[in-house]
């Protein structure tokens, strides 16, 4: 008779959970915040950078540049999918 050796420590379930958490991850990270400068999806921020009076340093960017592949209108970048 053939016996399947069992793994007591994992049982399918625990692994099914695991798959899903990885899924749920890889799913999560596709996109950065929508105030990201760069995205894995959808790549560099082109924005135009802030300065404030006195400051030599920008303060972040614009974050609405028609040609930004991130913050352009058409940019599917960070868009929140509702069911
Ligand atoms: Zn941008
Ligand atoms: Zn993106």
């Amino acid at each position: 008779m053939l016996s399947i050796p069992e793994e007591p420590d994992r049982p399918a379930e625990a692994r099914i959970a695991a798959l899903r958490a990885e899924a749920d991850r890889l799913e999560s990270i596709s996109c950065t915040g929508l105030t990201a400068t760069w995205c894995p999806v959808h790549g560099d921020c082109t924005c135009p950078p802030v300065f404030y009076a006195d400051d030599d340093e920008p303060q972040g960017r614009t974050l609405n540049d028609p040609l930004c592949p991130l913050h352009s209108t058409t940019s599917s970048h960070a868009e929140v999918t509702s069911c």
